[in-house]
């Protein structure tokens, strides 16, 4: 019966659909007029279900008359986490077509540097350009206590992608200290070890913006599809994804499908699984299946290491006091560290002078003072808001609710210590208040950080991601 089936929607289809999509189905039982046919995966079920819905009616019709019945068994893996395969059975045909995801995502306002890296372009012959940026490797990963563990997965999963339990590896910590570095020096790495595997690296945004795009064109199955055809797959900054809970799940069934089939997951995030917010808690669960390593922060030695290689990569001398001194002077990040040294090797070539202490220090102290004014209301209200557990647009609605109005309060009082925007702009900013209501808030909060303990250690805890 199913080979008639298979034959009569084999004529009705296109070839590489038909093997993509039927080829993988096994029949398995027929009892009176219902078969059962196993597939892959639920995801599998459901694009059967979605796209493929009505032939398959007209197929099992033709071959088994008008009360024919489909049923689905699907191997699927249990969500502890369990690796054994169980079935799950689910009917077809009379439930309605799974409907495209609901789109909680705001879109995005469009970095027009940020190029989409690649179109989808259609079924066949897709050919998938890496995005790795060779720049990126190994042997300029430099190593210290901070990033061992991270650095020696990641060479292990080079060296056998898909083959070691860490998969996924999911690498995390703060901004500035490695992690697209790592993954991308990962991907290199395999390409060279393993040209045969088809890499991909992608930023969790561009993921995003893709996604996005592909259920706007209804082109949501071109991009699942093109996905499935991975073998690395390396997602920089995952953290983006949360809250975009259809993002999230289409994710997770790449995720599931890539896993189940060997291939290798690679993540980054600036923060630990455990403080990821609004991330679905199965795709947190899956992420612990693998390696979760943390870049930390660089000591001393390694900054002095860092600044070094720099150094020597441009070909400039620079006396030993001096490198300590930068190196002891920046250490929020590596990325800081690198913008100090740059600038510095630039402000004395640019003036012709030598490079002495007074230089140095001038320059850190610039640059220390530059990053700070980099600081955006944006992001002070998403730290003030992500701190209190609210949305951006509660932090900024009407509501008098007293903790609101303190969070809101905050985040000028924040806007008005770190930025220099002017206090009519930053009411503008923050739920479109006047310059008055911004005067009164930072009066409040002076206020509250003398009498209120309590407000007080939230105030420092906050002030801390600011002055990082
Ligand atoms: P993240 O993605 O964690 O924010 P990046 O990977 O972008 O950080 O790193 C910031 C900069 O610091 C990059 O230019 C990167 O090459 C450099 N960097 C970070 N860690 C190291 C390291 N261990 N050795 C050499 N350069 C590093
Ligand atoms: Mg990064």
């Amino acid at each position: 019966v199913w080979n008639n089936c298979l034959k009569f929607i084999q004529d009705n289809i296109q070839e590489q659909a038909f093997k993509t999509w039927f080829l993988p189905i096994k029949a398995i039982e027929l009892t009176d007029n219902a078969l059962y046919i196993q597939v892959p995966s639920k995801f599998f079920y459901e694009w059967l279900e979605e796209h493929y819905v009505s032939i398959l009616k007209v197929a099992l019709t033709k071959a088994l008359g008008a009360e024919a019945k489909l049923l689905y068994k699907i191997r699927m893996e249990n969500t502890t986490g369990n690796k054994q395969p169980y079935t799950e059975q689910l009917p077809s045909a009379n439930r309605s077509p799974v409907k495209t995801q609901e789109l909680d995502i705001p879109i995005q306002n469009k970095d027009p540097e940020l190029k989409n890296p690649f179109v989808i372009p259609g079924i066949r012959n897709v050919k998938i350009e890496s995005q790795l940026n060779s720049n990126y490797s190994f042997d300029n990963f430099l190593e210290g206590d901070s990033n061992r563990l991270a650095r020696s997965a990641g060479l292990a999963v080079a060296n056998k992608p898909g083959g070691t339990s860490f998969n996924p590896l999911l690498i995390f910590g703060g901004v500035g200290l490695g992690k697209t570095h790592l993954a991308h020096a990962i991907g290199v790495e395999i390409k060279e070890l393993h040209p045969e595997k088809t890499i991909l690296y992608i930023s969790a945004e561009v993921f995003t913006q893709q996604y996005v795009d592909s259920v706007r064109k209804k082109t949501r199955h071109d991009f699942i599809y093109f996905y499935q055809l991975i073998d690395v797959l390396i997602v920089d900054d995952i953290q983006f994804l949360s809250g975009k809970s259809g993002t999230q799940d289409v994710f997770f069934h790449i995720f599931n499908y890539l896993h189940q089939n060997g291939k290798q997951v690679i993540l980054t995030s600036d923060k630990a699984p455990v403080d990821m917010q609004d991330i679905e808690q199965r795709l947190l669960s899956r992420f612990k299946w693998g390696l979760s390593a943390e870049i930390q922060h660089p000591d001393f030695d390694t900054r002095v290491k860092i600044v070094k290689s720099i150094l020597f990569r441009d070909g400039v001398e620079m006396p030993e006091e001096i490198i300590e001194y930068v190196a002891k002077n920046v250490k929020s990040n590596v990325r800081e560290l690198e913008g100090a040294i740059i600038s510095l090797i630039a402000q004395s070539s640019f003036n012709k002078r030598e490079v002495t202490l007074d230089l140095a220090k001038h320059v850190v102290e610039k640059f220390v003072k530059n990053v700070k004014r980099e600081i955006s209301i944006d992001y002070i209200q998403k730290v003030v808001s992500d701190y209190f557990q609210m949305d951006i647009e509660t932090l900024c609605s009407k509501t008098r609710k007293r903790h609101i109005v303190q969070a809101r309060q905050l985040a000028m009082f924040f806007a008005k210590k770190y930025t220099k925007s002017s206090l009519a702009s930053i009411g503008s900013q923050i739920g479109d208040r006047d310059h008055a209501t911004v005067l009164h808030a930072c009066k409040t909060i002076d206020n509250l950080l003398e009498t209120d303990k309590q407000f007080k250690k939230y105030y420092e805890d906050i002030n801390k991601k600011f002055s990082l």
